[in-house]
């Protein structure tokens, strides 16, 4: 075990959702961490772990300015005394509370214009690739490790429903719990809501897995793409907020809570609340909420 890092299993809580009928469960890991992403804390258990295995003293990684994977790295360093380092796309604004988080967390910021980014390989081998100290974690914490990490969520109690639903972006989260679906032997099904337009790309990686009969990716609810917003989404995390005390944002849980209700899904489900509070205290979704 290792110093600090710690993630004993979330809660697992009855929900009412006002209009919806079916019986519904919530996974709290939105309650692992009160600053950092569950889903990204999950992610980074075993990449951490094998960091220390090896004797690394750095965790590298690359984000946007918005990204819950790089708040999560900052932490975990903090929490595990390791240095962390992030590489960002430079051409958004360098002032927000994610990063202003993380830089609290100790990371050391690069940013890098678009074109750079994109070769990440490069920029990674040119800055650290010439010492062994180091470990890279790639976009999002995807990884074997990020995927081993996301399905002992369902070794945790009562998660034997017949659905899990949750945020997907990469699918590693996705894959991660058809993994641990697979391990425990359960008959659930995982039903991924894609937040942004990439549906086909979550497929593939779900076949690669062998995962296509027990994953399904919803592509209907991601409102034309990535931390895209509509007048329904945020009426409906207002009232879903103040309605059950349980904090959503518009980017990920936000879509995947109300792509829940429009399903309708048959059988006893588990909303998996995957985290990225901090989400929704972005000035642009502030003044939409409550202009
Ligand atoms: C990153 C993230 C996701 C998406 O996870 P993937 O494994 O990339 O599909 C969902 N919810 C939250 C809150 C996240 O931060």
């Amino acid at each position: 075990m290792i110093s600090g890092f710690t993630m004993a299993a979330s809660t697992l809580e009855a929900l009412t959702l006002p209009g919806y009928e079916g019986r519904l469960k919530i996974k709290r890991d939105d309650l692992i961490h009160p600053i950092v992403s569950g889903n990204k804390w999950r992610k980074l258990k075993y990449l951490v772990q094998r960091a220390e295995r090896e004797g690394k003293s750095r965790l590298v990684t690359f984000g946007g300015a918005y990204s819950n994977h790089m708040v999560a790295t900052a932490c975990a360093g903090a929490v595990c005394k390791l240095k962390t380092a992030c590489f960002i796309r430079a051409d958004e604004p360098l002032n927000n509370h994610y990063l202003a988080a993380s830089r609290l967390y100790g990371m050391e910021l690069i940013p890098v214009n678009r074109e750079a980014y994109r070769q990440k390989h490069e920029l990674y081998q040119a800055h650290f690739g010439k010492t062994d100290d180091t470990l890279f974690i790639d976009e999002g914490g995807a990884s074997t490790e990020a995927q081993a990490g996301v399905a002992d969520i369902m070794g945790e109690p009562g998660m034997d429903a017949d659905w899990v639903l949750h945020a997907s972006a990469t699918a590693t989260t996705a894959i991660g719990l058809g993994k641990g679906i697979v391990a425990g032997g359960l008959a659930t099904r995982v039903h991924a809501v894609a937040v942004l337009n990439n549906a086909g790309e979550q497929r593939e990686k779900i076949r690669e897995a062998g995962l296509e009969d027990i994953v399904t990716v919803h592509e209907e609810f991601t409102l034309g793409g990535y931390a895209k917003t509509s007048d329904a989404l945020m009426d409906f995390i207002r009232h879903t907020v103040a309605g059950t005390g349980i904090m959503l944002d518009p980017v990920y849980t936000g879509k995947a809570l109300i792509a829940l209700q429009q399903l309708n899904l048959p059988g006893n489900g588990i909303f998996l609340h995957t985290g990225g509070t901090l989400g929704i205290f972005s000035d642009v979704y502030l003044k939409k909420l409550f202009s």
